[in-house]
């Protein structure tokens, strides 16, 4: 459905340039639901933005369906954007908000009606349809904002960090309904955010996005699990770095320990990453086990962090799900061992 080819956008000239993209390519599917994901700065509404018509690339070209948009204006692409402060008009009604850029293009009335009662139900805000914006919640709010931007039935919806101003549990709800929105009405969505949990939710792929640049490109899943960059690894989930030395049989840690697994023909100086939730404790002396000392533990509800030492004082942390005893299978200055299964373990760059 669209497809960045190798675009990069400078701002500003001379000593002043500034490059938010640098030759970014990725081909987003119909009906899929792509995440931009990064730490703020990175470059996400810039791509955005460009998609939208609202800045030209500096290099490189958009296609939308297979067709050149590059130079096409805004209005002119099927192309709708939600914003993050949802851009509504305080003292118009819910239904006039909705049906604003329907009239604006020049609908008939009573099409722009039907529209507006279809999106209504839709964002299941049938109720509020009289109220003006400055007499409903924000949740409600950032409903509207997202039927105001389906009522002229875009190919592909925008989406700039649209729940980054509502609380936690709202923001869960509203998660689960975009998802929603986006299976019923088959819309490609390309979603912003700098939150990872959101992305991992949410989305069908992800793109994780460094500094202008696009790292890596998965789902959820792979993303998660085969960060190919420390970058990734570090900025999704918690994640333990053990450094290391790849050799044949496996990775040497600073201790002289060797962790067995596949190093694909790497050698020197690697970080070997694994997540919390693949490290088990193991007896001290238990064969092929790291040596460590447990140095605290922290209570979490759902799970204890078990946080440990290795011999060399290399932290790592193990997430053990709680007990219906609330026992947790070890104490502060305990001596343990440290397993994890050779496919949970992901080498990268030192
Ligand atoms: P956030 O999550 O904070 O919104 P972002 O990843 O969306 O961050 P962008 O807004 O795309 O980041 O900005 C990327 C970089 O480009 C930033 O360093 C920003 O300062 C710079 N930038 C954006 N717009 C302009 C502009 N019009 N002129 C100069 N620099 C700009």
């Amino acid at each position: 459905m669209i497809e960045i080819d190798n675009v990069s956008k400078v701002f500003g000239a001379g000593a002043a340039a500034f490059t938010a993209l640098d030759r970014v390519s990725v081909t987003i599917a119909e009906n899929e639901f792509f995440t931009l994901l990064g730490p703020s700065g990175c470059g996400k509404t810039t791509l955005l933005r460009l998609i939208a018509g609202f800045e030209p690339p500096t290099e490189g070209r958009i296609r939308l369906a297979g067709e050149d948009i590059t130079a096409l204006p805004p209005n002119r692409r099927p192309v709708n954007t939600v914003f993050q402060n949802y851009a509504l008009f305080p003292h118009m009604t819910v239904a006039r908000n909705i049906g604003f850029g329907l009239e604006m293009l020049g609908k008939p009335a009573a099409e722009i009606a039907a529209t507006v009662d279809e999106m209504l139900k839709m964002v299941r805000m049938e109720a509020l349809k009289g109220r003006r914006i400055s007499e409903i919640s924000g949740g409600q709010q950032q409903r509207v904002a997202l039927a105001r931007a389906l009522a002229p039935h875009p190919r592909v919806l925008l989406l700039d960090e649209p729940l980054s101003a509502l609380d936690l549990k709202l923001r869960k709800e509203m998660q689960i309904e975009l998802k929603r929105l986006q299976g019923e009405t088959g819309i490609t969505f390309i979603f912003v955010t700098h939150d990872q949990e959101e992305a991992l939710t949410m989305s069908d792929r992800v793109a994780v996005m460094e500094k202008g640049r696009i790292l890596q490109i998965g789902t959820p899943r792979d993303i998660y699990n085969r960060p190919t960059s420390r970058f990734v690894a570090d900025f999704i989930g918690d994640t333990n770095f053990l450094p290391g030395v790849a050799a044949a049989e496996g990775v040497r840690l600073g201790t002289g320990e060797v962790v067995r697994t596949a190093t694909a023909g790497r050698s020197g100086a690697v970080t070997l990453a694994v997540r919390p939730e693949q490290v088990r404790l193991a007896a001290p002396d238990a064969a092929g086990a790291l040596r460590a000392t447990v140095t605290d533990l922290v209570y979490f509800g759902t799970d204890t962090h078990c946080h440990m030492a290795l011999a060399d004082g290399t932290p790592i942390v193990a997430r053990l799900q709680s007990l219906p005893s609330g026992e947790v299978p070890a104490a502060r200055g305990d001596a343990v061992g440290v397993t994890f299964a050779p496919d949970a373990v992901q080498i990268l760059e030192a």
